[in-house]
C-alpha cells in the first residue's frame, strides 16, 4: 500500500452527479481536487437508460452518456481520478486520514458525495437489464420513470411511507397501481394510508410476496407471479410496470460514530450550508438527502459543498448544523453572531467597534 506524498486540498468521495459537479466547482477553483470513485463509477444514473428531467437536454440523454460529459468536464478543469473504493477513514483530526483499496491519501477538506442505494427484492426478473428487466419496466423511482408509465397497469411493491408516495405519485399517469405487501396492514403513516385509500386508482393485494418479474427483453414486463403468504397459493398478475419501493440505504456505514447521521443513516448538514458536524468535511447529493434523491438536487448540493469547501479553506467562516460557523482555525461565531470562541477558549466580541470621523 502506497502513502501518496501530497495533502490534497480537497478530496471527493464518489463520482455521481454530486462528486462530480462538487469536482468541476473546486476544479475551477484551482483546488486541484481528487475524486474517489468507488465501487461504481459515475454513480446511479450509469444504470438507467433515458434521463429525461435533466435540464439542458431538450431530447433526453442516456444516463451513462450524461455522467461521461459530468466525468470530461471535470477532467477539463484538472480533477484527478482514482477508481478505489475507500476501506477507512479518520476524520477525528485534520488533515483527514483516508485509506482506499491500495493508497493512503491525506485531506484539508473532505466532500462526501457516496450516495444511497434502493434497496432491491433480490427476485428473478429484477436485475438492470440485460440481466434482468430493470430499465425495460421495473424501476425503484417514480419520479425518475413514472412518465413512462402512461396508461399502463404497474404494481407497486412495498408498505411503507415511500410505497404510499410512489404509488399515488403514479396514479398521474397509470390506468391501475396495484400496491402488494407482504403483511395484512401498511407502516406508513396515517396521512399517507388515508390519501392512497382514497385514491380510486390504487388497489391493494395483502398477505403476498413477488416471488418473480415476468417478460423478456422484446416485451419489457409482462406481470409477476405472486405468492399468497398465509395460503402458499400461486398465481401470475398481468402488469406492465414494476415499481420496487422498499427504502434506500445511504452509503454512509465508513461514517459510523465519526458523522452525525439521522435515525436511517443520511448524513446531517447544516441547511444553509453542506457542512457536516466535523468542521471540513461537506456531504452533498443522495448521501445527505432523503427527500428529493434526484441528479439536479445531488449537482445543486455538489456545488454547494465545493464552495463551503473553498470557503472553508481560504479561511472564511462556514456554517455548521448547530448554526454556529466555523473557521479552518478552528474559531466559532456563536449562533447569534453575538460572539467569537477562540481555540483556547477566549470568548471576544463579533461586533464590529466603529470610530466615527468628529
Ligand atoms: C435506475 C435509476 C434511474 C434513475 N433515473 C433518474 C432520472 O431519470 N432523473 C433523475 O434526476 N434521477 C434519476 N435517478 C436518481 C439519481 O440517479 C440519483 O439521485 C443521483 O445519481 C444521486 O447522485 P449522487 O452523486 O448523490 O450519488 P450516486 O449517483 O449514487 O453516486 C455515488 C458515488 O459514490 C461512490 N461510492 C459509494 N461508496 C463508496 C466508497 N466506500 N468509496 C468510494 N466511493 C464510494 C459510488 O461509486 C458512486 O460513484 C435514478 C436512479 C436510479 C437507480
Amino acid at each position: 500500500m502506497s502513502e501518496r506524498e501530497s495533502i490534497y486540498e480537497v478530496v471527493i468521495i464518489g463520482s455521481g452527479p454530486a462528486g462530480l459537479t462538487a469536482a468541476i466547482y473546486a476544479a475551477r477553483a484551482d483546488l486541484r481536487p481528487l475524486v474517489i470513485e468507488g465501487p461504481q463509477p459515475g454513480g446511479q444514473l450509469t444504470i438507467t437508460t433515458e434521463v429525461e428531467n435533466y435540464p439542458g437536454f431538450s431530447k433526453g440523454i442516456q444516463g451513462p452518456e450524461l455522467m461521461a460529459e459530468f466525468r470530461a468536464q471535470a477532467e477539463r478543469f484538472g480533477t484527478e481520478f482514482l477508481t478505489s473504493w475507500i476501506r477507512q477513514i479518520d476524520l477525528s483530526e485534520r488533515p483527514f486520514r483516508i485509506v482506499t483499496d491500495e493508497h493512503t491519501l491525506k485531506a484539508k477538506t473532505l466532500i462526501i458525495a457516496s450516495g444511497a442505494s434502493a434497496k432491491w427484492l433480490g427476485i428473478p426478473g429484477e436485475a438492470p437489464a440485460p440481466a434482468g428487466l430493470g430499465g425495460l419496466g421495473v424501476s425503484a423511482c417514480a419520479t425518475c420513470d413514472g412518465f413512462f408509465f402512461k396508461d399502463r397497469e404497474i404494481v407497486v411493491i412495498g408498505g411503507g411511507d415511500t410505497a404510499m408516495e410512489e404509488a399515488n405519485f403514479l396514479t398521474r399517469y397509470a390506468r391501475r397501481v396495484t400496491v402488494i405487501h407482504r403483511r395484512g396492514s401498511l407502516r406508513a403513516s396515517k396521512i399517507m394510508q388515508e390519501k392512497a385509500f382514497k385514491n380510486e386508482k390504487i388497489d391493494f393485494i395483502w398477505d403476498t410476496g413477488v416471488e418473480e418479474i415476468l417478460g423478456t427483453a422484446e416485451t419489457g414486463v409482462t406481470g409477476v407471479r405472486l405468492k399468497n403468504l398465509k395460503t402458499g397459493e400461486e398465481r401470475i398478475f398481468n402488469c406492465e410496470g414494476v415499481f420496487v419501493a422498499i427504502g434506500h440505504k445511504p452509503n454512509t456505514d465508513l461514517f459510523k460514530g465519526q458523522l452525525e447521521m439521522d435515525e436511517v443513516g443520511y448524513l446531517k448538514t447544516a441547511g444553509r450550508t453542506m457542512a457536516t458536524n466535523v468542521p471540513g468535511v461537506f456531504a452533498c447529493g443522495d448521501v445527505q438527502d432523503s427527500c428529493y434523491r434526484q441528479a439536479v438536487t445531488a449537482a445543486g448540493t455538489g456545488c454547494m459543498a465545493a464552495i463551503d469547501a473553498e470557503r472553508f479553506l481560504d479561511h472564511l467562516p462556514v456554517e455548521i448544523a448547530t448554526g454556529e460557523e466555523i473557521t479552518i482555525e478552528g474559531e466559532r461565531v456563536t449562533a447569534d453572531h453575538e460572539k467569537i470562541i477562540l481555540p483556547d477558549g477566549e470568548v471576544v466580541s463579533n461586533q464590529a467597534e466603529l470610530s466615527l470621523p468628529a
